[in-house]
């Protein structure tokens, strides 16, 4: 039997956002068009319980799903995965992977997807050359070994990360010095104007937060005996250091008890550096095909429609075929998970409304805005921003049933719609 033409619709990058696409998708893509869900790894990872994973034995299973079309698409559908394989160019009308899909290299489309997120140190997300679902599995395991060996730990960063992977550690471990040092006058990144707001961060440090949230972290974290150092910042060595200082490396240090220096001229002793920071959009490819369609913060530049904005006809990325979503993107709002999924909806109901001809429709970010931040399993605290009704803080309990019991983890599995169950 011939096999069945299909026009191609590709997603770059099949986790949260590029994932949450391809299920709004299913249902709504006409039979004519087939969606290709590509990623560079063989697996999916969650980094929204990445942290837990890294120091809570077990967790390393929870966190990642064999990406397989089995496992994503049901059973006699016409779309596939193509994981594990990298694309590695964008041009007009067809995008180039690593390896070949159905005989080549060169794989035309109707309209590309651009899902691929930010690069971010292990244990937050994969490095990008773990591509077996083990690789990344044995560095969380690793992680967790290593946590339990350290006595003397300092966090470098006191935004969610560095708040969040302080509670999984203490939760866990009762007795070890934890000490997180942060460059401003609380935690994560407290806002003027009292409230969160729904702007785009300039950086990929925290989101404005109410100084509220920030002063309940602040006790939870003293409660629970972790030393803050506020208002300061970690020296990050560039070059050698001498026998005995910090070398900028993360994880257990090798050489025993290093000292960790700050600009304020604190010296700290640790054997287990975390650093929280380095959250980097990962537009790499959109830069090669057209560098003026990144911003300068490295986030894609998108309209309304969350097209990619292409700056002249002569760019690969003209012609109306990109659209960008997820972390990758400068869309207005946060980088969440949350937010991926919405724009994933646009852009699926945009897809379909270009398959019919029908107009596009327009991305907006909406107005609830709430951070919530676990402090391991049973602790946390977080905000809660209702549009006309102001902001509301969220206690211990009601963090641990919203996030910080199961981290998610079950939306997650349930996102995998394949036949195949994971
Ligand atoms: C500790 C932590 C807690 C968080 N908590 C929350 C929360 O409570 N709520 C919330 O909404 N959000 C939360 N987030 C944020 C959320 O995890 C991210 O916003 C989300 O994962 C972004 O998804 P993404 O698909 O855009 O990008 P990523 O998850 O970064 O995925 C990008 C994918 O693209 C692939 N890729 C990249 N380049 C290529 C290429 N050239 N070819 C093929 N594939 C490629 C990668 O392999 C990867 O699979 C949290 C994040 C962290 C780290």
């Amino acid at each position: 039997m011939a096999r069945e033409t299909y026009e191609n619709i590709v997603i770059i990058g099949a986790s949260v956002a590029g994932h949450a696409l391809a299920n709004e998708l299913i249902p709504i893509i006409p039979r004519t068009h087939r969606i290709l869900l590509i990623d560079a790894l063989d697996y999916s990872f969650y980094p929204i319980a990445a942290l837990r994973a890294s120091v809570v034995p077990g967790w390393e299973d929870k966190i990642v799903v064999p990406l397989k079309t089995s496992t994503v698409f049901t059973e006699f559908s016409q779309h596939q995965v193509i994981a594990p394989n990298k694309v590695v160019e964008l041009r007009k009308n067809s995008i180039i992977l690593e390896k070949p899909f159905e005989g080549s290299t060169e794989l035309p489309f109707f309209k590309a997807v651009v899902a691929t997120g930010s690069t971010q140190p292990s244990p937050m997300r994969p490095s990008a050359d773990w591509t077996g679902i083990n690789d990344y599995k044995k560095a969380l395991i690793n992680s967790q070994e290593e946590t339990k060996k350290a006595k003397k730990i300092v966090i470098v960063g006191g935004g969610t990360v560095g708040v969040e992977w302080a509670g999984e550690v203490r939760a866990a471990y009762p007795d070890k010095e934890i000490t997180i040092v942060h460059n401003r006058s609380s935690l994560l990144a407290p806002d003027s104007n009292g409230k969160s707001t729904n702007t785009t961060p300039e950086s990929w440090s925290s989101p404005p937060t109410a100084p509220k949230l920030s002063k309940s972290l602040v006790s939870l974290a003293e409660q629970n005996k972790v030393k803050l150092i506020l208002n300061d910042k970690v020296i990050i060595p560039k070059h050698q250091v001498s026998q005995g200082e910090w070398d900028g490396s993360f994880g257990r240090q090798k050489r025993g008890l290093v000292r960790v220096k700050t600009e304020k001229g604190k010296t700290i002793e640790a054997d287990y550096v975390f650093l929280s920071i380095g959250n980097k959009p990962n537009s790499t490819l959109v830069r090669k095909a057209d560098s003026n369609a990144v911003e300068g913060s490295g986030l894609i530049r998108v309209d309304d429609n969350l097209k990619v904005a292409a700056t002249s006809d002569s760019s690969p990325l003209s012609g109306n075929n990109y659209y960008a979503i997820g972390d990758c993107t400068a869309a207005p709002g946060f980088k969440t998970a949350y937010l991926g999924g919405v724009q994933g909806k646009v852009v699926a109901t945009n897809l379909v409304n270009e398959i019919k001809g029908k107009a596009l429709t327009k991305y907006s970010p909406g107005t609830f805005t709430g951070l919530v931040v676990p402090f391991g399993p049973e602790l946390g605290a977080g905000s809660i921003t209702l549009p006309y009704l102001g902001t509301w803080a969220v206690g211990n309990g009601m963090v641990k049933s919203l996030k910080g019991k199961g981290l998610f983890i079950d939306m997650f599995l349930k996102s995998f719609k394949g036949s195949e169950k994971v």
